[in-house]
């Protein structure tokens, strides 16, 4: 049962052995983007509400945190801001503010939490963490292959390769409308349906087309070619005669060609019924998934048009977005209990703690991480006992009988020695010791 003290539901604290592992993750994405000649772009966590809405499709707008007016403005019950969604939105925004002054293509990644309605379950969270890559200003299918071979080399990064990425294009689902003789207003809503077909039973779907329209023969055909054992076959069979999903395949069969010399063979499928629920997509459409992971651990496409939607100028757009959740839940859980400090310090007296402090301080002054006692007047075992604790490598100990010869006992915890230092040759005698250490 949830407390009064947990996060709400569907957010998590992160104490510092998670928190490392993240940052950790955080890094190896940050140098893989960065290798690519991506450039960093933070914006801010909430947008106008306006600018948010109405990009991704109705089922999506429905899960928007949106932020009500303040002050004398509450009592209307609007929301004039909202909390972002992902990262695209904001960059379709930074595009049009910007336009001319970036570069072309302007190639950034983002990495920050964004906020979804979501009911949270197992890696569904309500906060997360997107780390996204995207590239404004090409048409070519180089730059979609770029941002896969992106995506396929952080999972590397952090340490992953028992992943799939699943490819696709809206044309090939364009086609299969046309194939399959569903009525253009029905389009949308069908594709919607089938994004289901993942986790809902074929004959759910089957109910739910039929609700949206279609007849039922249609519905059980187009159910059955998806999830066909041979689907994929039967799909390019189907596609033959439609002009829209033979580009479609196309662009498909060429991405896949253009990956091949980074991404191992096996690792990249085409899946005729995975849809993406954004209704922004123009071209190629992918996801990365693994087995024991629900849900996708990443996904993008081309979006070419939803940058001219927002006001901007009409730039072609491509990008990928990796939710750092899932990934890691994919890695081993290596976050056992770090070190806190590499040198703790005794307080022995009052009259002693100034002299205490600042040999901290020259710990600190050669990088070392260190702090003093701060539990009152401990007896000395208990003082290491607390050195002990912090996983501290060196503890000082600073007595009267220290002060009276002008040294610094320091005690190795981890070889249990200890020797007497000349007070004013810590910082370099600590340096050196660190150094061997290290070695
Ligand atoms: P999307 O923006 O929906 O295409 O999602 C991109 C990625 O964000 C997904 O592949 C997931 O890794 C991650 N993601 C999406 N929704 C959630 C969620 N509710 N909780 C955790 N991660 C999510």
């Amino acid at each position: 049962m949830p407390t009064q003290f947990d996060p709400p539901s569907g957010t998590r604290d992160f104490l510092a052995a998670e928190y490392g592992r993240r940052e950790r993750a955080f890094a190896a994405l940050r140098s893989v983007f960065a290798s690519y000649g991506f450039e960093p772009l933070q914006t801010p966590a909430f947008e106008r509400v306006d600018v948010l809405l109405g990009k991704y499709g109705d089922e999506a707008d429905k899960l928007v945190f949106k932020i009500l007016r303040r002050g004398e403005h509450e009592a209307s019950g609007e929301a004039d801001l909202a909390l972002r969604y992902d990262m695209t939105v904001p960059l379709a925004r930074v595009a049009a503010a910007y336009g001319s002054q970036l570069p072309t293509p302007y190639k950034r990644y983002a990495m920050g939490p964004v906020w979804r309605a979501d009911r949270p379950g197992r890696g569904r969270y309500r906060e997360f963490t997107q780390c996204d890559i995207d590239i404004l200003g090409s048409t070519s299918p180089l730059a979609d292959a770029e941002v896969l071979c992106v995506h396929h080399d952080a999972m590397a990064a952090l340490g992953l390769t028992d992943f799939v990425m699943r490819m696709n294009s809206r044309h090939v689902l364009a086609g299969l409308l046309e194939v399959f003789a569903v009525p253009a207003d029905l389009g949308p809503g069908v594709l919607t349906s089938l994004d289901k077909l993942d986790r809902t039973a074929s004959a759910d779907v089957i109910g739910e087309l039929v609700g949206r329209g279609m007849t039922s023969d249609a519905a059980t055909d187009l159910v059955g070619a998806m999830t066909a054992d041979d689907a994929t076959d039967l799909i390019r069979k189907a596609l033959q005669s439609s002009e829209t999903g033979q580009a479609g395949l196309e662009e498909v069969d060429r991405l896949v060609a253009l990956v091949g010399a980074q991404v191992p063979a096996g690792r990249v499928v085409f899946e005729p019924r995975m849809v993406r629920g954004l209704s922004y997509y123009t071209g190629p459409i992918w996801e990365l998934t693994a087995a024991g992971v629900a849900g996708s651990l990443g996904g993008g496409g081309r979006y070419d048009h939803l940058i001219a939607q927002l006001g901007g100028p009409d730039v072609p757009a491509t990008g990928s977005s990796l939710g750092v959740e899932r990934v890691l839940m994919l890695q081993p859980d290596d976050s056992g209990q770090a070190a806190r400090l590499d040198v703790a310090v005794t307080v022995l007296g009052e009259a002693l703690a100034k002299h205490s402090f600042a040999l901290a301080a020259q710990a600190r002054s050669v990088g070392l991480r260190a702090s003093v006692y701060l539990g009152g007047s401990g007896k000395l075992g208990k003082q290491l006992r607390w050195a002990a604790d912090q996983g501290a490598r060196w503890c000082l100990i600073y007595g009267a009988a220290e002060q009276d010869a002008g040294t610094v006992t320091v005690r190795d915890l981890a070889a249990a020695e200890q020797e007497a230092v000349a007070a004013a040759e810590l910082a370099s005698y600590l340096a050196s010791k660190a150094a061997a250490a290290d070695a």
